[in-house]
């Protein structure tokens, strides 16, 4: 019988097929072939080729814009949306318009072309996540800005133009409307996750914890699991699941200790 199960991040039922789900081989992947480093902007020695950077990551000396770095950051050289000016958001008619305002940045993940995320070094893979924080971090002192998404195409058939290993950040004078409804029902499984956490119950989102009991059990100013958890999610970006797992039992039994 096919299922109807609840998406936890944006509250909403869908329709499962357990049947006859699709398999892996039902998805055809074209083999990925490289054209090669010649003429690539984003390779150390072309970065006459991009407009200039706007931050770097770079463990040796350098001048502005030449090789030596680790990370480079970009304007994109054809944005989707313009840096200069104000949102000046008016209604025409029953239409709600905005002018096309925001930052559009490329992220050379690395100035080997011919690697991606998974062949780089631990070091290497940090600052990438350094740059994410830092042009973030950045960009929010913008007032006009509300929201900032990173995203990360690799290959052709994921729609990369370019085959070097790069990441792209777009701020928007507005957060759009699913990533509220998305924030709406994480804080609501948060609270769940904090409460059940506290009464030594297991987690479940739809119910098994009710409502009424949540507002003073959010009171609770010890919030070390949740925290735990968020580290377990920050580590595992650089050192894996597993490992970010062990290191994390390894604290508790350290505070455990104190
Ligand atoms: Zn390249």
């Amino acid at each position: 019988m096919p299922e109807l199960r609840k998406d936890p991040i944006v509250g909403r039922w869908v329709m499962v097929n357990v049947e006859n789900p699709y398999l892996p081989e039902d998805f055809k992947i074209k083999p990925f072939h490289w054209k090669g480093e010649e003429g690539c902007p984003f390779c150390p020695g072309n970065e006459h080729l991009t407009p200039p950077e706007t931050e770097v990551f770079s463990e040796a000396k350098r001048k502005p814009n030449e090789p030596g770095w680790k990370v480079r950051v970009v304007p994109n050289k054809y944005p989707a949306l313009m840096i200069e000016g104000g949102a000046h958001r008016r209604g025409v008619g029953i239409y709600d318009i905005s002018n096309g305002i925001g930052a559009h940045e490329v992220i050379i993940d690395s100035p080997y072309h011919y690697k991606d995320i998974p062949e780089l070094s631990i070091s290497e893979v940090e600052y990438i996540i350094k740059a994410y924080r830092s042009r973030s971090v950045d960009l929010r002192k913008d007032k006009r800005f509300k929201y900032i998404l990173i995203f990360r195409n690799f290959g052709q058939d994921a729609g990369a133009s370019l085959e070097h290993g790069h990441s792209q950040l777009i701020a928007l004078p507005m957060v759009p409307k699913n990533v509220n409804e998305e924030l709406i029902e994480l804080d609501k499984i948060k609270s769940i996750t904090m409460g059940a956490t506290k009464l030594g119950l297991g987690v479940n989102a739809s119910g098994g914890i009710r409502y009424e009991h949540l507002p003073s059990l959010a009171q609770v100013s010890n919030l070390e699991d949740i925290v735990l958890g968020d580290y377990i999610i920050q580590r595992s970006m650089l050192i894996g699941l597993e490992q970010a797992i062990r290191e994390t039992l390894q604290l508790i039994r350290l505070r455990e200790l104190d």
